[in-house]
């Protein structure tokens, strides 16, 4: 079968999609590997999704999802490995079938960064963790350190204020990137110390975390601080790398055009996390699954 629409992802972006891909009618699948909800699904609160002061990731996800499949989402389990143009339809690659589809909308998000020091691998599960959601009760009563300094960085530290004994928050930087309604939430934490101008050189233990060592970034001297755990906090990739016949931008994420997101492919869309843009958030990728299921709708409909 050839489907009006396969969207890759099922995220914010991809299920917003969805939303307004079934509402016209299209005949569609949305392709998932792992789990639907993406990343947020990681975090324990978001409060800068209008409409909801306060939710967990999974709560509005979950939300997301109900509405989707309210409007007959069907959801495949899948890894896509492959996207080329056959002319006449897409064929995607998966690891458990082939799929075909007159318009694809990309929607695969990002992962963590890694830090790329000494340790950080060897003891990821052993006190390293990339989810203060998902690892954080952990270390109740331990002491951490925490890496980074934009949203997510703080925000996920001020989660964990209320969990852990203590946090050591490390940053490259002399001040936070972060909104600075959430800087004001960690400045009021008590059991929160800053290392300003600091960067991690090395994660230290025997059989788990025991110590971090960093590095002052103006006069090179290191020290070492005691911490059962290391939650890294630095930025994103995109999960583009099996996207090899789009363009993308140096850091891997996918070039679009602005007024449609449709990527260098024609008929093939990006929305989210995954496409070169400002702001990587739940409200953006929502408003460009919208956007980007518009510009598939219109594709099928012109080429029909
Ligand atoms: C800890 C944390 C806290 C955050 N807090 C906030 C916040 O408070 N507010 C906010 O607005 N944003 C927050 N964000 C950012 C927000 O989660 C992302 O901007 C948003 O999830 C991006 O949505 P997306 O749909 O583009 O991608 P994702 O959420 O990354 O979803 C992509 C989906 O695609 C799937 N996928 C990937 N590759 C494939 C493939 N090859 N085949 C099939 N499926 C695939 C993935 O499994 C995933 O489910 C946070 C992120 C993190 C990690």
């Amino acid at each position: 079968m050839v489907y009006d629409i396969i969207i890759i992802g099922g995220g914010p972006a991809g299920l917003s999609a969805a939303i307004y891909g079934l509402r016209a009618r299209m005949n569609l699948i949305l392709i998932e590997k792992i789990a639907t909800g993406g990343q947020i699904a990681l975090s324990d609160d978001i409060s800068n999704y209008p409409g909801f002061p306060s939710l967990s990731g999974i709560e509005l996800m979950q939300k997301f999802e109900e509405h989707a499949k309210g409007l007959g989402l069907n959801i495949v389990y899948d890894e896509i490995s492959d996207v080329s143009d056959q002319g006449q339809y897409k064929l995607l690659k998966g690891l458990e079938g082939t799929y075909q589809a007159k318009t694809v909308i990309i929607a695969v998000g990002a992962s963590p960064k890694r830090l790329n020091i000494p340790g950080e691998r060897q003891f990821i599960g052993k006190g390293v963790s990339y989810c203060a959601t998902c690892d954080g009760p952990f270390f109740k009563d331990s002491d951490v350190a925490v890496v980074g300094g934009g949203d997510t960085a703080v925000k996920e530290a001020n989660y964990l204020t209320k969990i852990v004994k203590s946090i050591v928050l490390i940053h490259r930087r002399k001040e936070f990137r972060a909104e600075k309604i959430i800087q004001e939430r960690l400045h009021n934490a008590a059991n929160v110390t800053l290392e300003l101008e600091h960067t991690p050189i090395s994660i230290n233990g025997t059989k788990s975390v025991e110590s971090i060592t960093i590095e002052n970034v103006k006069t090179s001297e290191r020290k070492t601080i005691p911490v059962k755990g290391v939650f890294v906090f630095v930025g994103i990739n995109p999960q583009t790398s099996f996207l090899k016949n789009l363009e993308k931008d140096e850091n891997g994420f996918i070039k679009t055009d602005h007024y449609t997101l449709m990527t260098s492919m024609p008929g093939v869309f990006c929305a989210g996390d995954a496409h070169s843009k400002k702001l990587l958030q739940v409200a953006t990728a929502v408003g460009e699954g919208a956007l980007a299921a518009t510009a598939a709708i219109e594709f099928v409909c012109d080429v029909c």
